[in-house]
């Protein structure tokens, strides 16, 4: 029998109010008993007098590339990059090469991942059929074989009578539409966020509104005519000033926000000279944007902070910025860069960042994880929020090493990760199948 017991740590788990210093034990795959001095034998005994214990947490918004672009990411390495960031469920994004728009697309990706995955996988089905914004996907069969949410990310739904339907359709079966706003058109060739940098720079600006105007758009479709709206990666001061008039007034909605937008700016793109590691969708804004962003995230405005871990190539990445692939990877970095810039500098408590990265992602997929009530699956994160070390993308489990935070020093890293019982991670390795 595998049990584990986790000595004096600090719990924290938003899900029932919990804060305080406990053992957790935790026999074959399930939480059996918090309290204080537990007094029982166990397979694994972890001292964790100056660790926090978490529920695990959740990554909602993840992309791995398989099938399609191996190169890249694949489940294999992709669990493991999200094991070594603390994250033990993991939604993965339908723009791989096929589209996951299909029965068969969810089952190989549960298969593959029940073969070679070390963390929990919820497939992510795409709205329209191949993302292509025309036909709408067959909704019911696809929540039916373990879609858990929809999205057309990576691209918007530029039709609104097809946002319409996708979210009258996914009404019935409670599952929430995750949107990528971006008018296309607005954006056209951008390559970073219009503004002042970008007039100095001479690059093709995407101006702020790209964002807000699609946000203001869906805002009303929700509002009219019900479903579950979940705005992906907010950037924009506009869009938190949106949705905060939206919650106020009762509408059903909900927003994610990610490392990279809390913590750096648009001046990166010229600091860094153009490196092609600051491109990404929607693109770094200015400072009084992320303001916003902070201050949604410190209201509750902002439910999540989620990755949008966006795998390419070393060989992809190295082109002009304008030629440039939009995308950086993040699950590595999540927990050091917000526990740094965004925890220990007050903006948030580690409380509100455990709320945002597990609670919250598993209300609003409506996961029976994120916490760490007794009964429940043991998945379980284990952080040391005063480690101080230095961010080097050569130890990544990733296949992908398109950071921005390369060399960044840190205080704050995930000790060990539990996932189903089992620790997967500890003390900055994978656990081999062997040991395990
Ligand atoms: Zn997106
Ligand atoms: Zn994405």
């Amino acid at each position: 029998m595998n049990s584990i017991l986790i000595k004096k740590g600090r719990v924290i788990d938003p899900s029932q109010g919990l804060d305080d210093i406990l053992d957790v034990y935790i026999s074959n795959d399930i939480i059996k008993q918090i309290a204080q001095n537990i007094n029982r034998k166990a397979s694994l005994i972890i001292e964790a007098d100056h660790l926090i214990v978490a529920p695990g947490l959740i990554d909602m918004h993840t992309h791995l590339r398989e099938p399609g672009r191996e190169d890249e990411e694949t489940i294999y390495s992709g669990t493991r990059a999200a094991a070594a960031g603390g994250f033990t469920s993991i939604c993965c994004m339908p723009n791989t090469r096929p589209i996951c728009d299909s029965r068969t697309n969810i089952k190989y990706i549960h298969s593959r991942n029940l073969e070679l995955g070390v963390v929990n996988i919820y497939p992510i089905a795409s709205i329209t059929v191949g993302q292509v914004g025309e036909e709408i996907v067959e909704f019911g069969d696809l929540v039916d074989a373990g879609a858990i949410a929809f999205s057309d990310d990576g691209l918007p739904v530029m039709n609104a009578e097809i946002m319409r339907r996708a979210l009258e359709y996914t009404s019935m079966f409670d599952v929430p539409i995750l949107d990528h706003c971006e008018d296309r058109n607005l954006a056209s060739e951008g390559v970073m966020h219009s503004g002042y940098i970008q007039s100095l720079l001479g690059l093709p600006g995407i101006p702020g509104a790209a964002e807000s105007t699609q946000v203001a758009r869906d805002v009303e479709l929700v509002e009219f005519f019900g479903g579950r709206l979940h705005i992906c990666h907010i950037s924009i001061g506009a869009s938190v000033h949106l949705i905060r008039r939206a919650k106020k007034r009762g509408v059903n909605i909900t927003c994610e926000v990610t490392p990279h937008h809390l913590t750096l700016i648009d001046a990166l793109v010229k600091e860094t000279n153009f490196d092609t590691n600051t491109k990404v969708k929607p693109p770094l804004v200015s400072e009084e944007n992320r303001q916003e962003l902070l201050r949604g995230l410190q209201d509750g405005t902002i439910d999540v902070i989620a990755t949008d871990h966006a795998p390419h190539t070393a060989k992809d990445k190295d082109k002009e910025y304008v030629d440039a692939p939009f995308g950086l990877i993040g699950m590595e970095t999540a927990v050091p860069v917000i526990l740094t810039d965004i925890v220990h500098t007050g903006v948030i408590s580690v409380n509100q960042m455990i709320e945002k990265m597990a609670t919250n992602p598993a209300r609003i997929l409506r996961l029976d994880k994120g916490t760490l009530k007794i009964g429940t699956t043991a998945d379980v994160t284990l952080l040391d929020p005063d480690k101080r070390h230095t961010i080097k993308s050569t130890a990544f489990y990733s296949l992908s090493r398109n950071t921005p935070f390369e060399g960044k020093k840190c205080k704050g890293a995930v000790d060990t990760t539990i996932v189903g019982g089992n620790v997967i991670y500890s003390k900055g390795k994978i656990v081999s199948d062997e040991e395990r």
